[in-house]
């Protein structure tokens, strides 16, 4: 009987695969760590032909766990977004190496563009602004500059990462769900298809592009593993993480601190705007019905620690962070803007630089520590102005993420946005995301309501830091990142 159900989470640092029995216990899990490639400054490739490997090599695992393939209802991908794979049609091979959402090698290009004032109406068309961030950029350099590409004519399929997994598992379906396409820049998120002015201004063949389908469904089966399996779920990583946090109805928001932070807020089936450079993006898709969200992406938040960690030498691990900053009364005026590449929203700013200031010789490791650490609520608050300032103000915040795992941070997000922060104790919200959509796919659930059940338990902070203090904390905020915004 099949009793479980298989999330593949395909992040960008590891590919991980997770066994989950019907009611949402985690049964278990396999990671393997993919290769960044860093050719030259600025740019980031991955190996599509490893990310599918790995992929294979977690599936494997959990398939074995659950006890063979026939234990397997469904099957549900979530994966980093906007980053894009180029494969062969005929071979399955990739052609080129996966241009990965940090890359801003078409910086310029982006630049150019909005100079020639496209920009509103990109926005207006995909809820996206022109940022190397997205994929159509991307797609469009790599055909100009990748001879392969061209060569392979017909041949040539592109997708993000959900895409080529689903290629390779069911051997040459070509779909990509309605979230992960509308990170690409290239769909029309009002209508949900690819939009002809989007794919001349970025130079890109319709024919090359997968079907856009529905965040669940039957899609397809892979008979990889011995039995056949059906695939279910589909969508991107934050689309996910907010499905899996229950964000069902206008207004519920998430914020996921892993390496960059990303805060989205469900606004319902109709199309948002924002006047605050928040984006607009589909967060699922079900029976051709899109639901929207408005969403502010952060950069850097995980990685902060990360680097004074490896870089700095500042921690022996990321968890000593919370300590120190236990260790301390306060920041002793210290604060750091984690601008190291560039500013996201609600700044957009990718030529910003991080800077630490209000150093003295009283400042200690820990006083850093701290400052990294309240950036987080500082960069979150900085984004409830904007959402805000859309009409879509929160009024408690969901959280989860590797940073989130940290005490201090979560109390600190309550105090400083002055809303209950709710933490689940399972915190892999994008598998449960995943898992969900698998399951609504596959009809062992109705709804995604019915099946919201899976995120178990939650634990919250509530705001209690005095109204000066909050205030004279933002106030340093706010100065710091004026020098850092010029
Ligand atoms: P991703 O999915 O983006 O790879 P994760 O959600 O796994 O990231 O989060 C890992 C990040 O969280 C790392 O950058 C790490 O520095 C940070 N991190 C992990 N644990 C803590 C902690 N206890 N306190 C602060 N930061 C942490």
């Amino acid at each position: 009987m099949a009793e479980t159900i298989l999330v593949i989470d395909e992040g960008t640092t590891s590919t991980r695969a997770m066994l989950f029995a019907l009611e949402g216990r985690c049964l278990g899990c396999a990671q393997r760590e993919l290769t960044q490639h860093y050719p030259a400054p600025g740019l980031v490739e991955h190996d599509a032909a490893e990310i599918w490997q790995r992929t294979l090599e977690c599936t494997r695992e959990m398939v074995d766990l659950a006890g063979g393939a026939e234990r397997v209802a469904a099957i549900g991908i979530t994966n980093q977004r906007e980053t894009i794979v180029f494969w062969d049609k005929n071979t399955g091979e990739p052609l080129a190496p996966a241009i990965v959402w940090q890359d801003r090698r078409t910086a310029d290009l982006c630049a150019a563009l909005k100079e020639q004032s496209h920009e509103p109406a990109v926005q207006a068309k995909t809820g996206l602004l022109l940022d190397p961030y997205f994929s159509a950029s991307k797609i469009g350099w790599a055909l100009g500059n990748w001879p392969q590409l061209r060569e392979a004519g017909d041949r040539l399929a592109v997708g993000t990462v959900e895409s080529w997994l689903v290629w390779k598992l069911t051997g040459g379906l070509h779909i990509t769900d309605a979230t992960n396409a509308s990170r690409t820049a290239l769909m029309a998120i009002g209508s949900g298809g690819w939009d002809d002015g989007l794919l001349a201004l970025f130079g890109v063949p319709r024919g090359v592009l997968p079907e856009i389908v529905d965040c669940a469904g039957r899609f397809g089966e892979t008979n990889l593993f011995g039995a056949a399996i059906p695939i279910c779920g589909l969508a991107g990583d934050q689309q996910a993480a907010t499905i899996g946090q229950a964000c069902l109805e206008p207004g519920d928001t998430k914020a996921t601190y892993g390496t960059g932070a990303f805060v989205l807020t469900a606004t319902g089936t109709a199309l948002p705007t924002s006047r605050n450079r928040l984006l607009a993006t589909v967060a699922w898709q079900l029976g051709g019905q899109r639901h929207y969200a408005l969403e502010g992406s952060v950069f850097v938040a995980g990685s902060l620690i990360k680097w004074l960690r490896d870089d700095l030498g500042m921690l022996a691990s990321a968890g000593e962070s919370e300590a120190l900053a236990r260790s301390v009364p306060d920041n002793g005026g210290v604060y750091l803007v984690p601008a190291l590449s560039g500013l996201g929203a609600p700044w957009w700013r990718p030529d910003a630089r991080g800077a630490i200031s209000g150093l003295s010789f009283s400042a200690r490791r820990a006083h850093i520590v701290r400052a990294a650490l309240e950036a987080q609520a500082h960069q979150t608050h900085d984004l409830k102005t904007a959402f805000a300032g859309d009409g879509c103000d929160w009024t408690r915040l969901r959280i989860d993420g590797g940073m989130a795992a940290n005490d201090w941070l979560a109390q600190d997000l309550a105090d400083m946005l002055d809303v209950e922060v709710e933490r689940p104790a399972f915190v892999e919200t994008t598998a449960i995301g995943a898992a969900m959509l698998a399951g609504v796919g596959a009809g062992l659930f109705n709804s995604l309501a019915d099946a919201a059940a899976l995120r178990g338990e939650t634990r919250v902070f509530r705001p209690g830091l005095g109204e000066n203090q909050r205030q004279a904390r933002l106030d340093g905020w706010s100065q710091a990142m004026q020098a850092v915004l010029g």
